[in-house]
């Protein structure tokens, strides 16, 4: 069989290249093994503004303007929506955030988002005295929506092989690569965190930030907005919702943990006070670099094997303009900024 790329990784950075090399033209088959689950597990919450320090997130505007387009397209070419807006409120801790919250207002940038105003609480079972600001033209993709059904197009389309990519067995040519009976021009590791078995990238410095998130039946509580503050509340419908999430450097393990748990409930106990039950715990690893860039490029030496990855906590608005950087590198020699290319470690 003969294929323009093999794709090994389907998370959001796969899914990402994928639907670029159709939108080319371009054909390709993709392997993926489960072997992670960032995409599917995320919030998938997207929004310009760090929410900690009232700042813009780096490059957030183009690539919100590609990313949500892109979505808008695949909603249509799937026939299933994933695309959720709501608003964002996010709980002040004193007059002084109100005060910061004014001044990020004022900066052109945020006009479109953040609303300059203190809005005041009125739902007795939320915790915030000082009000909230108030983001809009914010929401989520529901990931786990989009990825199971571009799977299901793929394999309609049988390009997709639900099995394990093993390195061993890929050969590389001079201008093309070769995987059991497949002949390719181009190989695109898009494997998440799992890309530290791959023994042609897995010196790059990525930092597994292994979140976890619970799922809550909350009757009560009544919001149609994502509530930030030490946790996100976000609304799932039917009175349940997503709280998250957590951050370790440490652990490996895709398995939800107890003290994963207990950190979530202590933060929400001190913002939500009304009863609920906890339904679902989930964990992934988000693949985060020590610049908090992305990794693309091609590898040093073997210049069929590019990467695609380091999309970190915000994967749903950096695929889709990373995949396309990436794809007008691989394909019109277009160069790729310092910011984002691997060669920026070299030497490191
Ligand atoms: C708790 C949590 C909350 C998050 N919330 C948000 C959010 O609200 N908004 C946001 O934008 N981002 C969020 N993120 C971050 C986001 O999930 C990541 O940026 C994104 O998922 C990374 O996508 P990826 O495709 O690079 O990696 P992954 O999703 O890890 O995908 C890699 C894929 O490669 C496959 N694979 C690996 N090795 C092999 C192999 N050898 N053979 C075959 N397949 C292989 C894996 O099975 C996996 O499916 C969150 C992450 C976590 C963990």
């Amino acid at each position: 069989m003969n294929v323009d790329y093999i794709i090994v990784g389907f998370g959001l950075a796969g899914l990402a290249f994928a639907e670029t090399l159709e939108q080319n033209n371009k054909s390709f088959i993709v392997f993926e093994d489960s072997s992670q689950n960032s995409s599917l597990v995320a919030g998938g919450v997207y929004n310009p503004v760090i929410l900690k320090r009232f700042t813009p997130v780096w490059d957030a505007i183009d690539q919100l303007k590609m990313a949500i387009p892109f979505y808008r397209d695949l909603e249509k070419k799937l026939n299933k929506k994933f695309d959720h807006t709501f608003n964002i409120q996010r709980v002040f801790a004193s007059i002084e955030e109100q005060n910061n919250w004014f001044t990020a207002c004022d900066k052109t940038f945020f006009t479109e988002y953040m609303v300059p105003e203190v809005i005041q609480n009125n739902n007795e079972h939320i915790n915030a005295p000082f009000g909230f600001g108030k983001l809009i033209n914010t929401g989520k993709i529901n990931t786990q929506v989009l990825l199971k059904e571009y799977k299901k197009y793929l394999a309609n389309k049988d390009v997709i092989q639900f099995e394990q990519f093993e390195y061993a067995l890929l050969k590389i040519d001079d201008h093309s690569v070769s995987y059991k009976d497949i002949n390719a021009k181009y190989i695109v590791f898009c494997e998440g965190f799992g890309v530290k078995k791959n023994p042609y990238f897995n010196n790059i410095p990525l930092r597994e930030a292994k979140g976890e998130l619970l799922t809550i039946h909350a009757p009560d509580l009544k919001i149609d907005y994502l509530l930030k503050s030490s946790v996100f509340i976000m609304p799932l419908g039917n009175d349940h919702y997503k709280v998250g999430a957590t951050f370790n450097w440490i652990d490996k393990t895709l398995l939800p943990t107890e003290e994963g748990k207990n950190e979530l409930l202590i933060k929400l106990e001190k913002v939500i006070t009304t009863d609920f039950e906890v339904v679902d715990q989930v964990a992934g690893i988000r693949p985060t670099v020590k610049d908090r860039r992305p990794i693309l490029g091609k590898h040093h030496h073997h210049k069929q094997l590019a990467i695609l990855n380091g999309l970190g906590t915000r994967g749903v608005m950096l695929a889709p303009k990373m995949a396309k950087l990436l794809f007008s590198y691989l394909e019109n020699e277009i160069s790729l900024s310092k910011d984002i290319d691997i060669g920026r470690f070299d030497g490191q």
